[in-house]
């Protein structure tokens, strides 16, 4: 996908601060938090929705998951607690369509913030 912003950040194209990094996934800080930790984990490779993801590279979310777990302990937020959210088309608000989950922390967040900014 060579118009994929984050593709691109993935591939090191274009700069951004990375947090995570490992075979099939990179981590690294929103560009406009709206919470003092929020860093954007993603897969490598291409999936522009979590619909196609699933089908095609379910195994991705585990280590996207592993990811997070990670992030949490280098930001260290994993005591204090922290949110993951990944958005999927229009109604969620969905912009950059290549998968990617939002973890967000460091402050307490409201049960009902569903919109996370
Ligand atoms: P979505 O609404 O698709 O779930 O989230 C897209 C996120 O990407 C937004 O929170 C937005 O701030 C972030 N974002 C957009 N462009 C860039 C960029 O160039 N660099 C970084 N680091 N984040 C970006
Ligand atoms: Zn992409």
């Amino acid at each position: 996908m060579p118009e994929c912003l984050f593709c691109k950040i993935a591939a090191g194209e274009i700069p951004a601060e990375k947090i995570y990094e490992d075979d099939s996934v990179v981590a690294f800080h929103d560009i406009n938090p709206v919470a003092p930790v929020h860093v954007l984990i993603l897969p490598k490779k291409h999936y522009a929705t979590t619909l196609i993801m699933s089908e095609e590279a379910p195994e991705l979310f585990g280590s996207m998951m592993k990811a997070s777990s990670e992030v949490a302990r280098r930001k260290g937020i994993d005591e204090s607690g922290f949110r993951l959210i990944i958005n999927t088309n229009k109604d969620a608000g969905q912009e950059i369509f290549h998968v990617h989950m939002h973890l967000m922390g460091g402050e307490p967040i409201g049960r009902l913030r569903v919109k996370y900014r």
